[in-house]
């Protein structure tokens, strides 16, 4: 069975500084219409939404800090093995092909993740198709850890991919205005950034 890794890069809003309203002009209109161009159905079966910060200079002329290509795709290989071996004999390679039986088996949570995870799901609102995603994502977060158990760490971060939806789509671009403090510690990371 083969996958296909489905990338969706998108400017947050027509001018790309949303929410940096010190650069951003566009009308709140703009935004939602923009940003209506990934609809919910769609938006509900990406399983991974993140932010790309804007590098900034001292970090393009850094040297021997960031992973090498080599690194990374080490870390990938390991991880696959680790997969490979969870299925062994199965029809599926990958954590994202898991089913619903699947889950319940290779993602079972302590009782304190799963108490949380439940509020989470329930303060949110998920799907059950974000819910299945965000423990899929979990898995993996937890293999690329080393970790055969998935922890609470590993959830808040499958979470997290999942707090774009209610960052940019959920709450009106108002929310985003500069006396606005629900979401002022993101902002100044996320000025110009691409959304997804
Ligand atoms: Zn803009």
């Amino acid at each position: 069975m083969d996958c296909i890794i489905f990338i969706v890069p998108m400017n947050p809003c027509p001018c790309g500084h949303f929410p940096d309203r010190s650069r951003c002009h566009c009308s709140e209109e703009q935004i939602r219409r923009y940003l209506g161009r990934i609809s919910k159905p769609i938006l509900d079966r990406i399983d991974i939404c993140t932010e790309a910060a804007p590098v900034d200079f001292g970090e393009l002329r850094g040297r021997g800090k960031a992973e090498t290509s080599g690194q990374i795709r080490a870390r990938v290989e390991r991880v696959r093995r680790i997969q490979k071996e969870r299925f062994a004999g199965r029809a599926i390679r990958f954590n994202s092909q898991m089913t619903v039986d699947d889950i319940r088996s290779f993602c079972r949570l302590e009782r304190e993740e799963e108490d949380f995870f439940r509020e989470v799901y329930q303060k949110k609102g998920l799907s059950a198709r974000a819910y299945a995603k965000i423990l899929k994502v979990a898995r993996t977060v937890a293999d690329l850890d080393g970790a055969a158990q998935i922890g609470h760490a590993h959830l808040c971060e499958a979470i997290g991919y999942r707090s774009l939806e209610e960052k940019y789509w959920q709450a009106p671009p108002a929310y985003h205005g500069a006396e606005s403090t629900q979401y002022s510690g993101a902002e100044s990371d996320s000025n110009g950034g691409d959304a997804l």
